[in-house]
């Protein structure tokens, strides 16, 4: 694997390997001493036009247990046009020698042409394009489900059958999207459930089933339920009548979260807003994984940098 663009690209094989190097990562972390030698004398730029706490940080610390040597730049701010200013700070970091970069920007597609551009030699990690696709961030989603359903014997296993429902603003999300094209490469069988406003145009050539009630997206019973943030900063329109009727028809609340199995887990990819999305407690509830996948995206990064970088797999 030369670079990570976009789930679709990844095979169910590929997958597969990525989650049980992460498996072997995650080991890592139960240690003494919480770090790897493996990407000693390697550079991994961090390279954010957009805001970002969990994956950027979370970047930083994979890198940082491999033993590579880490760059945080952070772009925002800057008044050259986009085209320009990336390659301008692409051609920076080359070089300075950069092995991977880290990149999460506005604009969908921005990765891609980093890594076709020519402008720099190094991996290229999508961290997050627009709307487009934030790949680790399915890739530590399906890390998660296949944990919570096998525990240690996950090893070597895909999501076959699992049921999982995406709820919200499926139209600005590239959680949405990498996961879609993850989680069905994997096996499982995803549905969407949202406003008309907050769906695709069209949905065609996605594998996944449409709905538009809430309760009886519950009511069926899935395994996953994972809620999507209101993307507010991608909003130039008025979506839903206001926040309150949102949280009422689209909203995990306590009692919806009542109605779900025991054994089905709720997911958010963070950040919340708590009380319009989801509520306190179906947030804190133990059906919750929150905290859980921002554990787990220390243990895909590091399988996604040691794949990218160390050239060869596990
Ligand atoms: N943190 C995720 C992303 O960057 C999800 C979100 O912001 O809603 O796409």
């Amino acid at each position: 694997m030369r670079h990570l663009l976009s789930t679709k690209d990844v095979t169910r094989d590929e997958a597969i390997a990525l989650l049980d190097i992460a498996e072997d990562m995650a080991d890592v972390a139960n240690r003494e001493v919480k770090k790897l030698p493996t990407l000693r004398g390697k550079t991994v730029v961090n390279l954010f036009f957009e805001d970002s706490t969990r994956t950027r940080v979370s970047f930083e610390v994979a890198a940082k247990r491999l033993s590579a040597d880490v760059i945080n730049f952070s772009a925002k701010g800057s008044s050259i046009s986009k085209g320009e200013s990336l390659k301008d700070t692409a051609q920076t970091l080359a070089a300075m020698g950069a092995d991977a970069v880290v990149i999460r920007h506005s604009a969908s597609g921005a990765p891609r042409v980093l890594a076709d551009s020519g402008w720099i030699d190094a991996g290229i990690v999508n961290a997050g394009d627009g709307t487009h696709e934030h790949p680790t961030q399915a890739l530590l989603d399906a890390f998660t489900i296949r944990r919570r359903l096998h525990g240690s014997g996950a090893r070597g296993k895909a999501l076959d059958g699992v049921t999982v429902t995406l709820v919200g603003d499926i139209l600005h999300s590239r959680v949405a999207r990498s996961n879609i094209w993850l989680l069905t490469t994997l096996g499982a069988a995803v549905s969407l459930v949202a406003p008309a406003t907050l769906l695709p145009v069209s949905t065609t050539g996605w594998p996944v089933s449409v709905s538009y009630d809430l309760d009886a997206a519950i009511d069926s019973g899935p395994d996953v339920v994972m809620m999507l943030r209101i993307q507010a900063e991608r909003m130039n329109a008025a979506f839903f009548p206001n926040a309150r009727e949102y949280s009422r028809q689209w909203g995990l609340d306590d009692e919806r979260v009542a109605r779900l199995p025991a054994a089905s887990i709720v997911m958010h990819p963070g950040p919340m807003n708590r009380g319009l999305e989801i509520s306190a407690n179906a947030a804190d509830s133990a059906q919750s994984t929150v905290l859980e996948q921002v554990a787990n995206g220390v243990s895909i990064r590091m399988a996604v940098l040691y794949q990218l970088l160390s050239g060869s797999a596990a």
